[in-house]
């Protein structure tokens, strides 16, 4: 089954500058849910790799992430989608970790687990240092103008990186959806 690996906020969710710190604050993209849902449908496994550095700074705790995710689950599973795996990075820019984007420890923790090949898999992410995680494991970076989208394509991407209106849009590229 060919795996996709998508970023969480500003790609399936409102992203916020002030953090999704509760269930309440996490809204889905329009679109988003779908979008997840006929890439299930088309045989793909999807998994989510978030930076979530609100719990090193102390404005949400790891049970209340749970709540988030459930929330998540739960809105996919009513528009017939499921997301195989959900790594998170819980620590600060200054904590110095391997799993927070652009560094790839979430990425190859996944690789290693799921004993597959990150060569060319496709990963979705609305900033910069998700495409540089990407890149760095031979994976297939995707920008989306949603969330810092915009943002980051004003700041200038590497060359030949595609770059999509939303998550639905850069779906139905993939899948060949007119
Ligand atoms: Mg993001
Ligand atoms: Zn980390």
């Amino acid at each position: 089954m060919p795996l996709i690996i998508l970023d969480r906020d500003g790609v399936i969710n409102q992203d916020s500058d002030d953090f999704i710190k509760s269930p309440a604050e996490w809204e889905p993209i329009e679109g988003s849910l779908e979008a997840i849902a006929r890439l299930n449908y088309a045989g793909y496994r999807v998994v989510v790799v978030t930076n979530q550095s609100g719990i090193a700074r102390g404005l949400l705790d790891i049970a209340t992430l749970g709540r988030i995710h459930n929330k998540m689950r739960r809105m996919l599973a009513q528009a017939g989608g499921k997301i195989e795996a959900i790594l998170f990075c819980p620590h600060g820019p200054d904590d110095d970790c391997e799993c927070r984007k652009p560094k790839a420890g979430n990425f190859t923790t996944l690789a290693n687990r799921l004993r597959i090949n990150l060569d060319g898999v496709p990963v979705i992410g609305d900033s910069l240092r998700d495409i540089q995680a990407a890149q760095s494991v031979g994976a297939k970076p995707i920008l989306v103008k949603t969330g810092k989208g915009e943002k980051t394509l004003a700041a200038g991407l590497p060359d030949g990186v595609p770059v999509y209106a939303d998550l639905a849009e850069a779906v139905n590229a993939l899948l060949d959806i007119e």
